[in-house]
């Protein structure tokens, strides 16, 4: 991956959030205005001459690029997508004037669907070939057309003409988006959720009193960068204004006092040219800085070049570090030297913004017309040649694909189990990445009194370990409709924020505002409403986004990504190595996955599977294994009893294998029938049956005189019980192959660990 590259300056671009101050306000028609005012207003074919000509593809080449697409090459997608019969010749060329064409057609006015027809108007019809290849790579890979305009309704089939079905796992934004797209796609799509809201890391609470509420943003708040961003488009669909995080970032000392604005740059200068030494020491090292931490190459840089060395100047160092700490979710200590901004050149352009009213308004549209189940933790994921099952619950889901977009916290904590195992690959790069934490304390105050132009103020602590507390707060009044301050909490203070008493972090984070605001003589009223967030422990999610951690590198957002088989499909902010931990990212990766199912179900042509749900049975191949260590054996009659716990009602397992019985049993019939003979109903008899039978069952059989056949039948007229197939053992059956079959790996363990 390439490392960014300096700018004229020699200064480069950093992710500070602090930007230059700016009057100006983010106008939501920036998109319209600027392509109008280079196009010279909306496309016509007519009457344009060849100066114009060349003018508009000039600046629809400027458009594609702000995009992402390279002015005269093709994206690696495209190559394979085979859009051109000749590469790097005309007809490339070609292409991509008309490619660019379309985009800048469509970000014209994206409330409208484009069709290819539209496009046959202002292209001559010599480059038909080329129309539809460019119109169908940018449509079947989110390019264009996507979002949520009401009017593309009308382009998501009522009832789906395909027979291939999805279930996505997680109504996130790349759930959402993915689910969207594959709906007009034609797919019938079902998203399963295991919250009872949809937005997952997007969650906007109403917080405050009744009728004067206000919208504050828990997890994903800001959009970063505006041009090019496909939030800013559907906002933009929704005609939701936006406002620009304003750059002015006051910061104040431990004691109050404002931090002097010449030593505030300076430090600031200093900070980000230490970074540019990392930049530098990397080129050096080469490969071997992926093994060492940022922080530790700060610290030597720190120590080398003798930097802040006064109290103030430390404070104001720490500061900065927090605010990179944030942007990360992980202490310096955790990320990679080599390649933890490996992203930066691909960062979106422009203000960073808030959406007015809040981001729900983003996962509400995105919801509409999306069927989504609630309530559904899934614990399971089955993929197999013939289709997939997703187990939540007691109900078994099937489809031809599952999508996973759980956050990149639940695939290390391995609450889902996937049968068969992921890949080693896969695994081994989940274990790389980091994931982190930013927690957020939410205020709502019953009047502003930090003054109406600052959208973000900041805090210097007294000790490096606290510099992530409260250092940095945003004020949400312009757009949340209350007087709403956010208080972050970023690196290693975020560890143990998590475990202390709200009502401590309340009283610590208004003593740090008391400091600041009553000396100036401005009183700070007491909350109205306030709430602490605690993304570390939230087992929908286990941390708050991704990071390149040391040992990792960009290749393992790819790797993540990767499908498994044609079936197992993965999207989410972690899969995205150009925008992680972002909530544009999640939202990219939901289109991409959703491309990438439509050519994978269209290349193998894919026959369509219905929706079905069925009692789940337990996973054969862990069922065949705990046979083959029984834990009592009588007769043809093998026992497996849950080992933890000497319970007379536990359950465990019966399987009766039939071939030595003098007679056998129907289980579909409850019928016993000489041997050698077929049952006259079912025919070809199975030769193993099993039951789900309690310990106490299990000492009763023991005791039972005789053979096979008496136990039998002490089996149906005394106990009552039935013998099946293993699909018919259920829930319960799986529940109870999967509790024994870790109580054994965990014996095991302990065994290995004891020798
Ligand atoms: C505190 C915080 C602040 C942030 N600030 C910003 C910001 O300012 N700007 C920005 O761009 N980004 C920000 N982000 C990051 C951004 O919010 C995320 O990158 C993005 O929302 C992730 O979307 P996703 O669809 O990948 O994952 P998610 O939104 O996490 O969606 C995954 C869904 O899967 C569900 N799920 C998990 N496990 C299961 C299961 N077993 N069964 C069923 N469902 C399951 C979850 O409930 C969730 O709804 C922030 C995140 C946090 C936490």
């Amino acid at each position: 991956m390439e490392t960014p590259v300096c700018d004229g300056d020699g200064v480069l671009p950093k992710r500070s959030l602090r930007r230059k101050v700016s009057l100006k306000n983010y106008d939501e028609k920036l998109m319209d205005e600027l392509i109008e005012k280079h196009l010279g207003g909306p496309l016509k074919k007519r009457n344009r001459t060849r100066a114009d000509l060349e003018k508009e593809t000039e600046m629809e080449a400027m458009i594609a690029l702000s995009l992402g697409f390279p002015i005269d090459a093709l994206l690696d997608e495209e190559i394979k997508a085979g859009v051109v019969r000749d590469m790097g010749g005309k007809e490339q060329n070609d292409y991509i004037v008309v490619r660019n064409h379309i985009l800048a057609r469509w970000r014209d006015n994206v409330r409208v669907w484009l069709c290819k027809g539209q496009i046959r108007e202002t292209v001559s019809s010599e480059y038909e070939h080329l129309i539809s290849s460019a119109y169908d790579f940018l449509l079947y890979n989110g390019y264009i057309n996507f979002g949520v305009s009401p009017a593309f309704t009308s382009h998501i089939p009522e009832e789906a003409s395909s027979e291939r079905s999805v279930l996505i796992i997680g109504a996130g934004l790349a759930g959402l988006a993915a689910a969207r797209q594959l709906l007009s796609f034609g797919f019938k799509v079902l998203v399963l959720e295991g919250r009872n809201r949809p937005g997952g890391r997007v969650y906007t609470q109403k917080l405050g009193k009744k009728g004067h509420y206000a919208a504050v943003e828990l997890g994903g708040s800001v959009i970063t960068g505006i041009h090019a961003n496909p939030l800013g488009v559907l906002a933009r669909q929704l005609s939701i204004p936006l406002h620009k995080v304003r750059d002015k970032c006051p910061l104040y000392k431990p004691d109050g006092t404002l931090v002097d604005e010449e030593r505030d740059s300076t430090i600031e200068f200093t900070f980000n040219r230490l970074l540019d030494k990392v930049t530098e020491l990397r080129k050096i090292m080469g490969g071997f800085a992926s093994d060492i931490s940022l922080g530790s190459v700060l610290d030597t840089l720190q120590e080398l070049y003798s930097v802040a060395k006064s109290k103030e100047e430390r404070q104001l160092l720490d500061w900065h570090l927090a605010n990179l700490e944030y942007a990360n979710a992980g202490c310096v200590s955790e990320l990679s030297a080599a390649y933890w901004d490996q992203d930066d050149p691909y960062e979106m352009g422009g203000d960073h913004c808030f959406l007015a009213g809040g981001n729900w308004r983003l996962i509400k549209a995105l919801c509409e017309g999306v069927p989504i189940l609630y309530g559904k933790t899934v614990r399971t994921i089955r993929h197999g040649s013939d289709g997939v099952e997703v187990i939540a619950g007691d109900q078994v889901f099937q489809a031809d694909i599952v999508l996973c977009t759980v956050p990149l916290g639940v695939l290390k904590r391995k609450t889902i189990t996937f049968e068969p195992e992921l890949p080693k690959r896969k695994l081994d790069a989940i274990n790389r990445l980091g994931f982190g934490l930013l927690n957020k304390v939410a205020i709502v105050f019953p009047h502003v009194f930090w003054g109406e132009d600052l959208d973000t103020f900041g805090c210097l602590s007294n000790h490096a370990h606290e510099r992530g507390e409260f250092f940095l707060f945003y004020s949400y009044h312009t757009v949340s409709g209350g007087a709403v301050l956010v208080a972050l909490v970023a690196g290693e203070a975020t560890q143990d924020f998590e475990r202390t008493d709200p009502t401590i972090l309340l009283h610590r984070v208004l003593k740090v505002l008391r400091g600041i605001y009553n000396p100036k003589g401005i009183d700070v009223p007491n909350p109205i409403q306030t709430v602490c967030t605690k993304w570390g422990s939230d087992a929908l999610s286990y941390g708050s986004y991704s990071h390149v951690r040391v040992g990792s590198t960009g290749v393992d957002y790819d790797i993540v990504a990767e499908s498994v088989g044609s079936r197992l499909f993965f999207a989410g902010e972690a899969t995205s190595r150009k925008y992680p931990a972002t909530m544009h990212g999640a939202f990219l990766s939901g289109l991409r996955e959703a491309g990438h199912i439509f050519r994978t179900t269209r290349t193998l042509q894919m026959y369509g599977r219905k929706y079905g749900q069925k009692n789940p049975g337990p996973n054969l191949d862990a069922l065949l294994s705990l046979f083959r260590r029984p834990d009592l054996a009588v007769g043809n009659f093998l026992f497996i009893i849950d080992p933890l716990t000497k319970d007379p009602k536990s359950l465990g397992l019966l399987r009766v294998v039939l071939e030595d019985l003098s007679s056998v049993f129907c289980s579909d019939c409850n019928l016993m029938v000489d041997r050698g003979t077929k049952c006259p109903m079912h025919g070809n008899l199975p030769l193993e049956l099993y039951a789900i039978v309690s310990r106490e069952q299990v000492e009763q059989l023991q005791l039972v005189e005789g053979g096979d056949r008496d136990r039998l039948l002490y089996l149906f007229n005394d106990l009552g019980l039935k013998l099946m197939g293993p699909s018919a053992l259920g829930a319960l059956g799986h529940s109870v192959v999967t509790r024994i079959s870790s109580a054994r790996r965990g014996r095991g363990r302990y065994r290995l660990g004891s020798a």
